[in-house]
Parts: structure tokens; C-alpha cells; sequence
């Protein structure tokens, strides 16, 4: 519901209006202060206070004193019995689980090696199984969880919630994840591409936070991007939006799964980072490469920083269609550090357009190999009904309207940035400050 509409409605929903944003807004950040509530949402510090009072009282946030900029502050957060959210991030060879609360807090985690080209019933089936787990190693019940978020890596059509490309990820083609999970522990699911969800995650936790656009890049067994464009992430019109993987370097080079060929997966994927190695070093996992590359070995380190090269100009190439104000780099190959990251860095910089005004950041991601499980939980938590209150006789109405914090909405929970962007921007970098 807009402000200016909420307005002409009475006087009480004026007041469950300027509720739900505040909810919302909460939502979002995970926790802020009453005077960043105040300047997010655009209402006065007297009506915050008399809100975030309420709301203590219905049971829906807690509070906490903090200090910012030396100042004692009241931190706002939603509180935990509102309920916790879960995190799947199905990879290519492991599968990571965690729970987690509406103040963006990690409660339980757990990561299990997966079999290569595993099968989306098997994968799905022990994903369950860890959360049941997982509940049970904290003492909550799954009607606690909110929601679920899962990330896989191949681009998602959000409205149906499957693989939207055959092809890239074999034995998930027509699995309906949201509707097997679903079915499976009872909770709304939402699913999407893993760079999209580190995208989110390093937008609303880590190392692109305060800023509007960004990119992430995911260099992994297969390298993808996540787009922040104006504060939401950019998905495309079929989930295909950042799949750099597939950008073509090489006009002669080998065909790619997905059937073009010469993509930048076909020169720096798993398979074309251990090619080279074999004939000195023997057979390689890409975990071996990165391991080796780390403790200085100059012959796996050469191919790693080659890869960066690449990737690097293929980044400069979605850089020039995007404008970001930052590039955050993850994935298993992003824990060799400079190793990927200064070649990558180089190639950027010499795309003379790109960094005009000031060079292009490129920075490692700061939540590391949790960024794509992390961005599942926050996908599932902004997508969640929050409750207008929460005590033993939980009334369930909810207090930010349907479709506005409803799990039917925008997956990225980013509703409300038209309303008032440029507050919402020195917002954002106040309240991680
Ligand atoms: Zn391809």
C-alpha cells in the first residue's frame, strides 16, 4: 500500500499502514536502530517510538540497546519467536543447510558432501532430512519456520520455481523443487539461481551493502553473476539475467553443456582449470587446485590467475551493460584470494569507461562460501507473513498487507525502494555503519 493512499483511509488503518512499514522495513534490514526506522520509512521518531511500543508489546520485535557513532541507540529487530527461516544451497558437490532468524542470525548449520551429477529426488530427500535435523538439534518444530529458500545452480523461472534451462544442470530438468519440498516439510518455498542469492545475501549483509548496483560474481565448478540493479535483484525474463558462464570467449573453442560453444564455462569450469595440470601434476579435483594455489604452487596458481583473466573481461563486459558501483566475487575459486582476484581486478580496470569516475571495487565477497546459502535464508525470511501479533493465542492476521510482504510478492522482498530511494540509500549505509 502506498503512503499517499494509506492516507486517505482512516485514521486506523493510517496507523496499521504505518505499522506494517515499519514490520517491513525490519524485514528487511534484518535489525535497525529507531532513528534509522525513522529515516527508512519516513515517519516521525514519535510515531516509531509509539510503534516499535506496540509492536514489543503484540510480542512481534524486541529491542535492544546498542551505541552508533558513540550515541546510544535502541536496536529494533523482529523477534525470535516470530519464527525462524531455513536455507538450502544445493551446490554441484555439496548440499549447506542453516536456520536462521528475522535479525539475519545464522542458529544451525550443516554442510554434506554430495555425489557428482547427483539427482534432484536423492539431493532434495537429505536436504529434508537435515532440516528435521537441524530443528531438532535446536528444539524448535517445523511449524516454527516461516519459510524455505533453496539455491541451485542453474537459472530458475521464479513464477514456476523450476529450472528454467535444460541442459545446465542435469537430473533437475521439470522437478517442480518449491512443490517436492514443500510438499515434503509443509512450508511456503522459494527458489532461485545461487548467484542471484549471493547477490542478495552480500547486498543485504556483506560487501555491496549501501550500495545501489552491484554485482556479484560466483566462479565455482561453473561461474555465474547475481545483478543488483537500483536495489533488486535483476532476474531476467526467463532467470537467465548474470549467466556470464555462457557468454562466448572462445569462437573456436569446445562445446558447452548448454550446446553453444566456446562459453567462458568451457575455459574456466572444473573440468577446464584440472586440463592443464594433468600432464604435470596427475589427476586434480578443482579443491586440489584451489588448495595448491593457495600454498603459493606456481604452476595451478598460473591457471587460476588465467582464469581470472577471463572471467575478468567478461565481468568488464557485463560492467559496462550494468554500471555497478562494486563487484563482490565468490565461489569455491574466490578462496585462492588475490591469486583470482588481481587478474580479475587488471582486466577491469583496463575497460577505460568503467572506471571513469573512480576505479570499479572489486572485492572478495565478505560472507565467503555462505553467501549463497545466507541469501536462501534472507530470500525466505523477506518473502515471509509476519504476524500482527505473536503469544500462545497467536492471532494470525498479518500486519504488512498481502502481496506486500506476502510470499505471492517479489522474491527480493524490495518493494518499497520507489517510495523514497534516496532516503532509503543514506538509510542503508547508516544502518551498517
Ligand atoms: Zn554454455
Amino acid at each position: 500500500m502506498s503512503r499517499r493512499a494509506a492516507a486517505a483511509g482512516s485514521q486506523s488503518s493510517l496507523r496499521e499502514a504505518n505499522k506494517a512499514l515499519v514490520v517491513s522495513t525490519v524485514q528487511r534490514y534484518g535489525g535497525l536502530t529507531q532513528v534509522e526506522l525513522a529515516a527508512a520509512t519516513g515517519l516521525s521518531a514519535a510515531t516509531v517510538s509509539t510503534i516499535v511500543r506496540d509492536l514489543l508489546a503484540a510480542g512481534v520485535v524486541d529491542t535492544a540497546v546498542t551505541t552508533r557513532s558513540g550515541r546510544r541507540a535502541q536496536m529494533v529487530t523482529l523477534a525470535r519467536r516470530v519464527g525462524l527461516a531455513v536455507g538450502i544451497q544445493i551446490g554441484h558437490r555439496h548440499l549447506r543447510v542453516v536456520l536462521g532468524d528475522f535479525a539475519h542470525e545464522v542458529v544451525a548449520e550443516q554442510t554434506l558432501p554430495l555425489p557428482h551429477e547427483h539427482r534432484s529426488d536423492t539431493s532434495l530427500d537429505r536436504a529434508a532430512l537435515l532440516v528435521v535435523d537441524l530443528l531438532e538439534r535446536i528444539g524448535s518444530e517445523l511449524d516454527e519456520v516461516v519459510g524455505i529458500g533453496i539455491g541451485v545452480p542453474a537459472p530458475v523461472d521464479a513464477s514456476t520455481g523450476m529450472v528454467s534451462v535444460p541442459g545446465v544442470l542435469r537430473g533437475w530438468e521439470g522437478e517442480h523443487l518449491a512443490q517436492v519440498v514443500g510438499k515434503r516439510l509443509g512450508r511456503p518455498v522459494h527458489v532461485d539461481n545461487d548467484a542471484n542469492l549471493g547477490a542478495l545475501a552480500e547486498y543485504t549483509l556483506g560487501a555491496a551493502r549501501g550500495y545501489r548496483d552491484a554485482v556479484y560474481v560466483r566462479a565455482s565448478y561453473g561461474t555465474g553473476a547475481g545483478l543488483v540493479i537500483n536495489g533488486r535483484v535483476h532476474r531476467g525474463f526467463a532467470g537467465t539475467a548474470g549467466e556470464i558462464g555462457h557468454v562466448q570467449v572462445d569462437p573456436q573453442g569446445l562445446i558447452c553443456r548448454c550446446g553453444s560453444r566456446g562459453c567462458l564455462d568451457t575455459v574456466v569450469g572444473a573440468a577446464a582449470l584440472v586440463e592443464p595440470l594433468r600432464a604435470s601434476q596427475g589427476p586434480l579435483t578443482l579443491r586440489d587446485v584451489i588448495a595448491r594455489a593457495r600454498a603459493g604452487d606456481p604452476g595451478t596458481a598460473q591457471v587460476v590467475a588465467d582464469a581470472g583473466a577471463t572471467i575478468g573481461a567478461v565481468v568488464a563486459g557485463l560492467g559496462m551493460a550494468v554500471n555497478p558501483q562494486c563487484v563482490v566475487v565468490g565461489g569455491e575459486l574466490a578462496e585462492t584470494g588475490e591469486v583470482l582476484l588481481q587478474p580479475m581486478r587488471e582486466a577491469i580496470r583496463r575497460r577505460v569507461l568503467l572506471n571513469q569516475i573512480a576505479p570499479l571495487e572489486v572485492v572478495p565477497a565478505e560472507l565467503g562460501a555462505r553467501a549463497e546459502v545466507v541469501g536462501a535464508l534472507v530470500l525466505a525470511l523477506q518473502s515471509a507473513d509476519v504476524p500482527a501479533r505473536v503469544d500462545d493465542t497467536a492471532d494470525l492476521s498479518v500486519a504488512a498487507p498481502p502481496g506486500d510482504a506476502g510470499a505471492g510478492g517479489t522474491p527480493d522482498g524490495e518493494r518499497d525502494e520507489d517510495r523514497d530511494q534516496g532516503q532509503d540509500e543514506d538509510e542503508r549505509r547508516a544502518a551498517v555503519g
